[in-house]
């Protein structure tokens, strides 16, 4: 379990760009190939933009051609949540940070082994910090 944790609107306005509040607490979604974290290669942890919670890893990064960086599996499955999501005429699984409820993408079962599954995340909602 994390510890959960709870803003105003007002505050995570203030602690974030225009764009990665409106893509992580309102649940958009950016261009595809426009983010930063698309196409690195970079080691590290990638973090929640919002609150820092370690969602993924870059060992289990991929290159699924989709435009937003791509995992086929969280850091700790604890450590995200999902739910069924109806918007825009599809059936979809939403990802979201446990901890702060973030929006950071969908996940989809046309992945890579071992897991099968495809973490496809908008950078945005994202914050790499880097292994050395
Ligand atoms: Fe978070």
């Amino acid at each position: 379990m994390v510890e959960k944790i709870k803003k105003t609107e007002a505050e995570w306005q203030a602690q974030l760009t225009p764009e990665q509040y409106q893509i992580a607490r309102l649940k958009g979604t950016e261009r595809a190939f426009s983010g930063r974290y698309a196409d690195s290669k970079t080691p590290g942890v990638y973090e929640c933009v919002c609150c820092g919670t370690p969602l993924f890893d870059s060992n289990h990064k991929f290159d699924s051609g989709s435009g937003w960086p791509s995992y086929t599996r969280p850091l700790d499955e604890a450590h995200v949540a999902t739910e069924v999501d109806g918007s825009h005429g599809m059936v979809r699984t939403e990802v979201m940070c446990a901890a702060c409820d973030s929006h950071l993408g969908h996940v989809f079962n046309d992945g890579p082994e071992p897991t099968g599954l495809r973490y496809c995340i908008n950078s945005a909602s994202l914050k790499l910090k880097e292994r050395s």
